[in-house]
C-alpha cells in the first residue's frame, strides 16, 4: 500500500507515468508496505499464462526474496526507478523515505533491489550517481552503501507519522530497530538469487553450502 499522500501523475513521454507526492512526505516515513491486497505469483503460474498475461506482469511487478512475483494492487505498481532513489526497502516488506519529498516530486525507488529479471537495463534516470545499467546483482553490490543510507533515516523514523504503520507485519522487529536492540535488516535479506539456467533441478548452491 502507497502513502496516502501521493497520486498517478503522468511525468513524461520517456518515463510514462509516475507516483507523485502531494504533501510533505519527511524523511524517515514509510512509504509503502506490502500488505494483503498484492497478489502475489510463482514462476509456473506466470508460465502457464497467455502472453498478454505475462507482459503485464513483467512490467509490474517485483521478485520478492523467495523468488515470487508480487503485483502491487494499488498505484504503487507505477512507482519509478532511479539510481538515486527517494526511497529504499530495507530488509522488511516496505519502503522508507531517505529523504524529504516534496508536493509534486516523485516516489522512485532502486530496481536494482527488486529482483528484476535481466530485461530492464538500460538507465536514463539523469542521477548523477545513475549506473547506467540496471543488473538484478546490483542489490548484493551495493547492499553496504543502501544500508548506511536506510539506518540514517531511523531516527527519523520513529518520529514523523507513520499512516501506514497498521499494515507494517513487521511491527516488532522495526520497535527492537527504534529502541537500539537490533540494526535495521539489511537490504540483502530481500535479495533472491535466481540460478542460472542450466543449474534448474538441481539444489541451489547457497541451500548446498
Ligand atoms: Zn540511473
Amino acid at each position: 500500500m502507497i502513502h496516502p499522500a501521493t497520486e498517478l501523475r503522468f511525468i513524461n513521454e520517456q518515463v510514462g507515468y509516475g507516483v507523485v507526492a502531494t504533501a510533505l512526505i519527511p524523511r524517515g516515513t514509510i512509504t509503502w508496505v506490502k500488505d494483503d491486497l498484492d497478489q502475489t505469483f510463482a514462476p509456473a503460474e506466470i508460465r502457464a499464462m497467455a502472453p498478454p498475461y505475462r507482459q503485464i506482469l513483467d512490467k509490474y511487478t517485483y521478485v520478492d526474496e523467495s523468488g515470487l512475483h508480487v503485483l502491487c494492487w494499488d498505484i504503487a505498481r507505477f512507482v519509478n526507478h532511479s539510481c538515486d532513489p527517494t526511497c529504499r526497502a530495507p530488509g522488511y516488506d516496505l519502503e522508507v523515505a531517505v529523504r524529504d519529498i516534496q508536493p509534486g516530486q516523485e516516489l522512485t525507488d532502486d530496481y536494482g533491489s527488486l529482483n528484476i529479471g535481466p530485461g530492464f537495463t538500460t538507465c536514463r534516470c539523469g542521477s548523477p550517481r545513475c549506473r547506467q545499467e540496471i543488473d538484478p546483482d546490483d542489490l548484493v553490490r551495493h547492499a553496504q552503501e543502501w544500508d548506511a543510507e536506510l539506518r540514517a533515516v531511523v531516527p527519523s523514523m520513529e518520529k514523523v507519522d507513520q499512516p501506514l504503520w497498521f499494515f507494517v507485519q513487521e511491527k516488532a522487529q522495526l520497535e527492537d530497530v527504534f529502541a537500539g536492540r537490533a540494526p535495521m535488516a539489511s537490504c540483502l535479506e530481500t535479495y533472491y538469487e535466481r540460478r542460472p539456467a542450466r543449474a534448474r533441478g538441481q539444489t541451489r548452491r547457497r541451500a548446498g553450502g
